[in-house]
């Protein structure tokens, strides 16, 4: 499991070690976001939550990572993206799996590199990517270099909400490193970083617990 703050690329890292290893990526920022497009009933309930970049309720995401994790494709291992985000979450994904066969990488980058990174961050509406352009303002109309969708800031990456979920992330995120810290399978890498030598941290940290 990842853990991060936002824009310390863990979805990009999520994306890329779990095409590595052929595993499932499991984000609950893309389930929620789909849910919301999709305007179902889980979608209604937490659109306002996103939109102000506030924590969705624990049993709400426990209920949803829960269904998730009870698919086949999870057999042979997953990657979660974004949960467990508090002390709560991380309880109850204790009592999902077996705890000693979680693996938790930390991805830490500084808060000034943070903004700057998030500012300049777009989404493609299509294929779901994650893009960095610049200049930030520049880029209203990109289009994908990879599926040629429309590359589009996420709402809740505006400079506002930014600082919001920083702040959310420090005090929800602090009890759940606590709890792993101290186990074995635990490690942080600095995500400062260009992202090929993150991505070959985390293998070689993966492939040095026996799981590559
Ligand atoms: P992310 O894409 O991981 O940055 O998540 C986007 C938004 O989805 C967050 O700002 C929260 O509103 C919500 N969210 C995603 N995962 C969780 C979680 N584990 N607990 C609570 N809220 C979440």
């Amino acid at each position: 499991m990842f853990i991060g703050p936002p824009g310390s690329g863990k979805g990009t890292q999520a994306v890329r070690v779990a095409g590595q290893l052929s595993i499932p990526h499991i984000s609950t920022g893309d389930l929620l976001r789909a849910a919301v497009k999709a305007e179902s009933l889980l979608g209604r309930a937490v659109a306002a939550t996103l939109a102000t970049g506030a924590l969705v309720s624990d049993q709400v995401m426990t209920d949803l990572v829960c269904d998730r994790l009870q698919a086949g494709d999870t057999a042979r291992g997953f990657i979660l993206d974004g949960f467990p985000r508090t002390g709560a979450q991380a309880r109850a994904l204790d009592t999902m799996r077996p705890p000693e066969t979680l693996l938790v990488i930390h991805i830490a980058v500084g808060d000034d590199a943070l903004v700057r990174r998030l500012s300049s961050r777009r989404v493609c509406d299509s294929c779901a990517i994650t893009q960095s352009v610049a200049p930030a303002e520049a880029a209203a109309h990109e289009m994908c270099p990879y599926c040629g969708g429309n590359l589009v800031r996420r709402p809740d990456d505006d400079p506002e909400t930014v600082r919001r979920r920083l702040v959310t992330y420090a005090s929800a995120a602090a009890p759940v490193l606590d709890l792993y810290r101290s186990r074995h399978g635990f490690i942080t890498i600095d995500g400062s970083r260009h992202a090929d030598a993150v991505t070959a941290d985390i293998l070689a940290f993966v492939k040095s617990c026996g799981r590559s």
